[in-house]
């Protein structure tokens, strides 16, 4: 139900819900729906729903997994829980009673801080006065490129303890970034086969703008082949920072 990441940023992943539909660009090469069609052939129990095979595949359907909210109770050492990694929390068939669920146990276990993340920030802020925000849960959004920043303005508007851009994969220069009211920036180039590689100045850019703002940014990787190909070097050095967690 759980296990542990190798995401550089989170420390676990934790998918009370499977299945998604792509739905912008970055969406173009996802991990989880290739990664489910090979989950389905060897039979794991919470990949065998297909999805719509233009937008979706086999094994990627939208799924809710009620088992799966026991899972954070049985956590004792505080964690940081990287939430559907397979899925879309706010993907348009997850029902408001599910969120709800998946928001009264990060409630209930305030010990972890969850991280969220979404294309989909639109349903977010149509949903977002009918659920209660815990103070442990940071929501994110994707902004590959350009064409996609108005999900910022929508994520502001939403009352998360944390609001987060998650800049990856990065297909493209971002341009200006309206860091009001955002704390905390990840970047990344894509990684596996078909990348689309990743500019040196499109990551300086949003770096600059982030030390300019006091934002804390985190480089990922700069990808290729493997997720490791080419490091996670900027200018010389790490760039790790980091909001600090509820547990702290
Ligand atoms: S929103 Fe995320 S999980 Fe859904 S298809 Fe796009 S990249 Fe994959």
């Amino acid at each position: 139900m759980a296990s542990g990441s190798k995401i550089e940023w989170t420390e676990v992943t934790w998918n009370p819900v499977t299945g998604c539909d792509r739905i912008s660009a970055g969406c173009d090469n996802c991990y989880a729906l290739t990664l489910s069609k090979r989950l389905k052939a060897m039979g794991a129990a919470k990949y065998q729903n297909d999805g719509n095979p233009v937008t979706s595949g086999p094994g990627f359907g939208v799924t809710t997994h009620p088992r799966a909210l026991r899972q954070p109770y049985t956590w004792r050492a505080p964690r940081t829980v990287f939430v559907n990694s397979m899925s879309d929390l706010f993907h348009a068939r997850v029902p408001i009673d599910f969120i709800a669920d998946v928001f009264k146990v990060i409630a209930d276990t305030p010990q972890h801080t969850y991280q969220v993340l979404t294309k989909r920030p639109s349903r977010v802020l149509k949903l977002a006065d009918q659920l209660d925000w815990p103070a442990n849960l940071w929501l994110g959004v994707s902004v590959e490129e350009a064409k996609v920043r108005d999900r910022i303005a929508a994520l502001r508007k939403v009352p998360a303890a944390v609001r987060f851009l998650s800049c990856e994969p990065l297909i493209g220069p971002l341009g200006h970034l309206e860091l009001d009211g955002i704390g905390w920036v990840i970047v990344g180039g894509e990684s596996g086969h078909g990348a689309r590689p990743v500019q040196a100045n499109w990551v300086t850019e949003i770096r600059d703008q982030c030390v300019d703002a006091n934002v804390p940014f985190f480089f990922k990787q700069w990808g290729g082949r493997t997720p490791k190909a080419n490091g996670r070097e900027l200018d010389g050095r790490l760039w790790d920072e980091m909001p600090a967690l509820a547990a702290s």
